[in-house]
């Protein structure tokens, strides 16, 4: 195969049966760089039909996908890989022009995006069945796992080439065909540059589509449909609930795989090596401008560590740099839109009201919001309650462990996690008490490991992402029995 080392371009058009083409709704999305404003193109939006054009190629396409050998599939995702390499830079810079990711964060993001593919190359020949006992005569029974058929994904902005393709490498992998609606925001590299490096990996016309619309027109049509047999959402919990209803209420029942919002507290227990504990919860609050599912929302610190934990927080992210993404110091870039902005400076002036003592501060320009910190947070405040997705840090006294782990609890999500403390016997027995689907002892609660599991409890979601926990996700068992001598029937 030769790499076309050119940068891909018509990236302003829906990519439905393997043909780039304009949407039919007569309205256009104004796709801009949160950090200088400026438009990087506009995409006309996709109708019903052209949904529905989508979801129809993938059912077609689909059929002869699932016949092809595990080799073919797994040599799909080799050739995706040398395009991820080749074109490294390209990917980079497209997720810092588009999503406001600082040069760390958009690399991370293609890290993610090369691991994911790396196990994608394993999956296929990694599906098993079963060979059954079963108790009457002449009969043989087996267990099949065959494809679900189409999977339809909708996927956020904040990591939204990896959590677009954490869907859709393994579900093509697995021998689905895939509707993907990237969001407003995100687009590009939600959608139509993955559409770029599949069709220039081989991939056959109509297994992947892409299609960019206003949710307010194929928002609820997306999961109606009758054609996925599967939705595999990566969002809030306010529309995962809403996707929830209509995948069993519409026509045709269907799957749902829900990612959804997370409040993950960050423990520091009476033990903790503080230095550690500091810049963990540091980073885990402020990566990404602390837009992430799994960011350290709430720092809860055993009170005897508690005043020297905020003041050497403080002082830590006090050097932090707030501006331009691209220029490689930096580490506080702009948030991803308006919406964003008003809910953090929302949040802020609740603390502020509430008399919380603000640590840190500062003014804001534009999207670009500097980071802030309150302590002396009550953990039952609504502002410890909500999920910030801005890079604002309450910080919470325990005056034990047993209240540490109350606390923790205390919240309807359960994402992930994280506790610190030198003793890894006492960490292990607190994590396990810990109501999330993750939690990591001694580290950040921002972790992803393709082949490790993947999921949340409670309102952060249903279901799991990662290794055989998406193998099974993406594929339904078949129970096949087959009478090899004629059985001798009552009647
Ligand atoms: P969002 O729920 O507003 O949007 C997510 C996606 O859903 C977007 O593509 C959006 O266009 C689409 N959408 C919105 N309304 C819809 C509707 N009525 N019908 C169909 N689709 C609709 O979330 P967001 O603001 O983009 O992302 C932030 C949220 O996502 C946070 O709560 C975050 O915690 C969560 N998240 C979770 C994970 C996870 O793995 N658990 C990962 C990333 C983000």
């Amino acid at each position: 195969m030769t790499l076309n080392p050119t940068a891909y371009s018509d990236l302003d058009r829906q990519f439905i049966n393997g043909i780039w083409r304009s949407g039919r709704s007569g309205k256009t999305l104004s796709n801009t760089n949160p950090y200088d404003g400026s438009v990087i193109n506009a995409i006309s939006l996709a109708s019903a039909d052209d949904l529905d054009d989508a979801y129809c190629a993938a059912e077609t396409a689909q059929q002869q996908w699932a016949l092809t050998s595990h080799g073919e599939r797994s040599a799909l995702f080799l050739r995706v890989l040398s395009i991820l390499d080749t074109r490294k830079e390209e990917i980079i810079a497209w997720l810092v022009r588009e999503t406001g990711a600082t040069l760390l964060k958009a690399t991370v993001e293609w890290n993610a995006l090369r691991g994911g593919t790396l196990e994608a190359i394993a999956l296929p020949s990694r599906v098993e069945g079963k060979i059954m006992p079963i108790d009457i005569p002449g009969k043989q029974s087996f267990v099949f796992r065959e494809p679900l058929g189409v999977i339809g994904v909708i996927s956020p902005w904040n990591f939204p080439m990896h959590l677009s393709n954490r869907s859709i490498a393994p579900a093509l992998a697995l021998g689905n065909a895939v509707v993907v609606k990237p969001a407003e925001d995100t687009p590009v590299t939600g959608g139509l540059l993955l559409a770029k490096i599949y069709e220039e990996a081989g991939l056959p016309a109509g297994l992947l589509n892409i299609v960019v619309g206003d949710v307010t027109e194929i928002g609820d049509v997306f999961t109606l449909h009758c054609a996925p047999k599967l939705i595999s959402f990566t969002g809030s919990t306010r529309v995962g609930r809403r996707i929830a209803e209509l995948a069993v209420t519409g026509k045709r029942l269907k799957h749902v795989g829900l990612e959804l919002g997370g409040n993950a507290p960050i423990v520091v227990l009476d033990d903790a090596d503080l230095d550690v504990a500091v810049r963990a919860a540091a980073f885990a609050r402020f990566f990404h401008n602390g837009q992430i599912c799994m960011s350290g929302n709430r720092i809860i610190v055993d009170t005897t560590l508690y005043d020297e934990f905020v003041e050497r927080f403080v002082d830590h992210v006090r050097t932090f740099k707030v501006g331009d993404p691209a220029d490689p110091a930096t580490v506080i870039g702009p948030l991803m839109n308006l919406k964003q902005k008003e809910a953090a400076l929302q949040n802020i002036a609740m603390a502020r009201a509430a008399g919380f003592e603000e640590k840190l501060g500062g003014e804001v320009d534009g999207l670009l919001v500097p980071p802030h910190v309150f302590a002396g947070v009550p953990n039952d405040s609504a502002f410890a309650q909500a999920e910030q997705f801005a890079p604002v840090a309450p910080i919470i006294r325990a005056n034990s462990e047993q209240e540490a782990l109350q606390l923790a609890n205390a919240t309807e999500y359960g994402l992930s996690s994280a506790v610190f403390t030198r003793d890894l016997g006492r960490g292990l027995r607190f994590a396990r008490k810990i109501e999330a689907g993750m939690t990591h002892i001694n580290d950040i609660s921002i972790q992803d490991s393709p082949f490790n599991m993947f999921g949340g409890e409670k309102n952060s979601g249903i279901g799991r992402f990662n290794g055989d926990w998406i193998l099974s996700e993406l594929t339904t068992d078949h129970w096949i029995t087959l009478q090899d001598t004629p059985r001798n029937y009552p009647f």
